[in-house]
């Protein structure tokens, strides 16, 4: 996609920190890391999120995602590493280029992960996994 940021990263127009290639992904550093070492993973092709990723795709990016951990916990020292994945705006997706977050991780880093609430009752609880199974 021409204005595609990461689209042009792979054509080469603008540059990344590449740390794994192959013919189908690329993974680079991002430019506002949550912690050094952040990493993107992204399919070549531009696809705008999980939803129009090709199972295909998925397939081959399970382990590369997997690659990917082990390198940047080896390569920062990491304690921990977090996957994410924003899709759509309203879950803070910014890149409409679909892209894996790799993050390495430490104790007291200064982030935090988003705050749990139980269900108000198990009912609804009950109810909402209903409502999941039927979009199977
Ligand atoms: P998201 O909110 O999941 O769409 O995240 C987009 C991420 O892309 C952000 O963490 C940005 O820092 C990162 N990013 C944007 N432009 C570039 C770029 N040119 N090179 C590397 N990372 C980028
Ligand atoms: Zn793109």
């Amino acid at each position: 996609m021409t204005d595609c940021v990461f689209c042009k990263i792979v054509r080469g127009e603008i540059p990344a920190e590449k740390v794994y290639e192959d013919d189908n992904f690329l993974a680079f550093l991002d430019i506002t890391p949550i912690n050094p070492g952040h990493v993107l993973l992204i399919p070549k092709e531009h696809y705008e999120n999980l939803y129009n990723i090709p199972d295909e795709t998925m397939q081959k990016a399970g382990p590369i995602i997997k690659k990917l951990a082990l390198m940047v916990k080896k390569g920062t020292d990491a304690e921990g590493v977090n996957l994410g994945m924003n899709n759509e705006k309203a879950a803070g997706q910014l890149v409409p280029h679909a892209h894996f977050h790799i993050m390495p991780r430490f104790f007291n880093d200064g982030h935090e992960l988003w705050h749990g609430l139980p269900y108000p009752s198990e009912e609804l609880m009950r109810q909402i996994a209903e409502k999941i199974k039927n979009n199977i």
